[in-house]
């Protein structure tokens, strides 16, 4: 993974030098602790995730179970590879579903994050399972939502409820339509026709605002989802803190999607949120293409960072 290349190879050099040593002095601890405080800011991790991060390595790495370990450098790895998956989640957290179908996802997150393609994403994989997923287009604010996601929804054979002239409450103009009216009518199609699952993709701006953040609580509310999915761009870097507090607060998320892994970015985002929203990482997206999407397993991803 393209992501964290910077992050990996400066945490292999630091493990390097620690090797290199025998028994390992607090001066030594120090040393390793810096440097990774180091790779972690270059890599656009939030400070105060950096800050609790290295507090909790240095810490264990000065206790006992280094003292005693056969292999004391080895030890110190393993203990940033496990708080590593700490700071990653833990466990893997699956989706939620309801109990009486259909169970509603709701999609919201910055322009350009990957909501659309999510949907997609999340259809495609939902269908593979045997599921009948509809996507709704609630994302009335950018001329072009609603027919990318129709071709997302075609190319993932998932059904597609979407505004037109006399649906949205807007006349002519679909663009200007309610959103809230469309998640509700796109909820009541899915129950009509047996859908297990309603995907609801809302709009995004390019920045922070409070219009929107107004919009997607007001979606919330009105059809109290299952699961919120808050889709961040690993490659936001330090805007992550500020994005991610907003859209907690508008909408309350339970859960995350890390869209761009595949990208050269730094991957800080990644490695902040948990620790920045207390909600976990559902998803992780890889790339353009409908089947670039796994379940995100927090284990499998402190491996390659630590690679
Ligand atoms: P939205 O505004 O949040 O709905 O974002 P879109 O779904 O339209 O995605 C914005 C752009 O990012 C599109 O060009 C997508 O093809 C691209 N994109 C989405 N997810 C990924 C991903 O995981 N990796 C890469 N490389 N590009 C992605």
């Amino acid at each position: 993974m393209a992501t964290f290349g910077n992050l990996s190879a400066r945490l292999t050099d630091t493990f390097k030098n620690l090797r290199a040593k025998g028994k390992l002095s607090a001066a030594d601890v120090d040393g390793t602790v810096r440097e990774i405080r180091r790779a972690l800011l270059e890599a656009d991790v939030a400070l105060e995730v950096v800050k609790e991060f290295t507090a909790k390595v240095r810490e264990r790495a000065l206790g006992d179970e280094v003292n005693r370990a056969l292999n004391p450098a080895q030890q110190v790895v393993q203990i940033v590879n496990e708080e590593l998956v700490g700071i990653l989640g833990g466990e893997q957290r699956r989706l939620r579903f309801a109990k009486n179908p259909p169970t509603v996802i709701m999609l919201a997150g910055l322009q350009g994050a990957g909501k659309t393609t999510l949907a997609g994403k999340l259809a495609k994989w939902l269908r593979d399972q045997g599921h009948t997923p509809l996507l709704v287009a609630c994302d009335l604010q950018r001329p072009n939502a609603v027919t990318q996601l129709k071709v997302v929804g075609e190319q993932a054979g998932a059904a597609v409820f979407a505004p037109h002239p006399g649906n949205t409450g807007a006349g002519e103009d679909a663009t200007s339509g309610d959103p809230v009216r469309v998640a509700k009518d796109g909820i009541a199609e899915a129950r009509a026709k047996q859908h297990d699952f309603v995907i609801v993709d809302t709009a995004g701006r390019l920045g922070v605002d409070a219009e929107l953040m107004r919009q997607a609580g007001d979606i919330r509310r009105a059809i109290d989802p299952d699961e919120v999915l808050f889709v961040i761009d690993a490659m936001i870097g330090q805007d992550a803190v500020a994005t991610a507090r907003a859209f907690q607060e508008s909408v309350d998320f339970t859960g995350v999607v890390l869209t761009k892994l595949d990208g050269d970015a730094r991957g800080g985002a990644a490695l902040s949120i948990r620790s920045l929203t207390g909600r976990p990482i559902l998803f992780a997206s890889t790339g353009e293409g409908l089947g670039d999407f796994e379940p995100f397993h927090p284990d499998r991803m402190a491996s390659r960072i630590l690679d």
